[in-house]
């Protein structure tokens, strides 16, 4: 008899595991909310997340005793009552450091849980090859000062890494980042020795993070199908498909920037010619519009961007050639994947009310009829700062996934 009531020991541990799995996935889901939404009630965090009203105190109470979460005086409300208090996320409850290794500029910012910006900071670099290992000493450089600002208290997560090239997501691997002239750089390895944190290192593509950053905080938020298109040096691509980063088996996914556009086209710094990026690149602009050799990095957009602003003519008819290009790429990706939204990053971002005629007409040429209408283009909600504000959510993403996991369990 006592044996029929006994439950089985695996059954026990079988309901252990399902509840402790479904803790976690509550604890991540009201992190989250906090995470992107900002400050929000107890009631407005049952009403979103559907869990009902004592699960959420519970789990707000164990994210305040994980340093994650704190409740503070709410604004006044009209309405009858009590106003109830603001649960927030905690920003040096969960630091990260982001970076950013442009062809043109090195950045880096200190972000907390919640997308709080500590600091940040660019630095222009000259266009000259630098080998990885100095590049990560201007990086260390750079990142002191911030990390030395950040509250007594805060608890680093991370190191983001956005490198502009073909990175492994698994190690930080960089098979080639052409415009860098890095080939075969264990990236996450030596910035993780370079750093000397003792926190992990994440590396990831610039695009696959500005994508990621506009879905979570820009232009693309609720949006499910989301391609942002960089321009920097090169092309950069990254692509939310269904709500998630669509990275392909190992992190390569969105190369299109060396796709074939133009087989008479120009030659590309991978080696090929008539990639779109060569046609729509920063070589590309600057070719157009006849800068003198003189010109170039950050300054080749600044140019051509104030020339744009007074009117002249050759400039903006330059502009729109490389708009063109661009919309026939675009258009191809369309047709591919069929995106609700395109985002137009970094210097596509600020030339964008001069290209944006050129570029919708280069998609209507090439975007099938369907998607085409379907899809609207737009620049990015976060400007320039991007892809660092997506290194960060690399990094923070990870805390906000499992709170309790990892390192923090204790
Ligand atoms: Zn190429």
């Amino acid at each position: 008899m006592s044996r029929i009531e006994t439950p089985n020991r695996d059954t026990v541990s079988r309901r252990g595991v399902a509840a402790e799995e479904l803790r976690r996935h509550n604890l991540a889901a009201v992190l989250e909310r906090l995470h992107v939404s900002g400050p929000l009630s107890r009631s407005e965090l049952t009403a979103t997340t559907g869990l009902n009203r004592s699960t959420v105190a519970d789990l707000i109470g164990e994210l305040t005793a994980l340093g994650l979460v704190e409740e503070g005086p709410a604004a006044a409300t009209s309405g009858p009552g009590r106003p109830s208090p603001l649960a927030r996320a905690r920003p040096q409850g969960a630091a990260a450091l982001a970076v950013e290794v442009g062809v043109d500029s090195i950045a880096a910012a200190t972000v907390g849980l919640g997308g709080h910006v500590y600091d940040q900071c660019r630095l222009a670099r000259p266009r000259r090859r630098l080998p990885p290992q100095e590049t990560l000493r201007e990086v260390a450089r750079l990142t002191e000062p911030l990390l030395a600002a950040l509250p007594a208290d805060h608890v680093l997560a991370g190191v983001g890494v956005a490198v502009a090239g073909v990175t492994r997501r698994s190690d930080g691997f960089v098979h080639l980042a052409p415009n860098l002239g890095w080939r075969n750089v264990p990236l996450g390895v030596m910035a993780a020795g370079e750093l000397g944190l003792g926190a992990p290192v994440l590396v990831a593509n610039d695009a696959d993070l500005g994508a990621l950053a506009e879905h979570r905080r820009g232009a693309g938020v609720g949006v499910g199908h989301l391609i942002y298109v960089s321009g920097e040096t090169g092309i950069g691509v990254g692509i939310i498909y269904d709500g998630r980063p669509m990275l392909g088996s190992a992190g390569y996914a969105g190369e299109a920037g060396h796709t074939l556009i133009n087989p008479d086209g120009h030659r590309c710094g991978c080696g090929a010619s008539g990639c779109w990026e060569a046609e729509a690149g920063a070589a590309a602009l600057a070719r157009l519009a006849r800068l003198p050799v003189t010109v170039t990095g950050l300054d080749v957009v600044a140019t051509v961007l104030a020339r744009a602003e007074a009117g002249d003519r050759p400039t903006l008819a330059a502009v729109a050639e490389v708009g063109r290009w661009l919309g026939l790429g675009i258009g191809n990706l369309v047709n591919v994947f069929n995106p609700e939204l395109v985002v137009l990053g970094g210097s596509y971002h600020t030339l964008f009310p001069y290209l944006e005629a050129a570029v919708a007409e280069g998609v209507r040429t090439r975007a099938m009829d369907a998607p085409g209408d379907a899809v609207r283009i737009v620049s990015s909600g976060l400007g320039t700062d991007a892809v660092l504000i997506g290194a960060a959510e690399l990094v923070l993403s990870e805390v906000v996934a499992d709170p309790a996991g990892g390192e923090r369990g204790g």
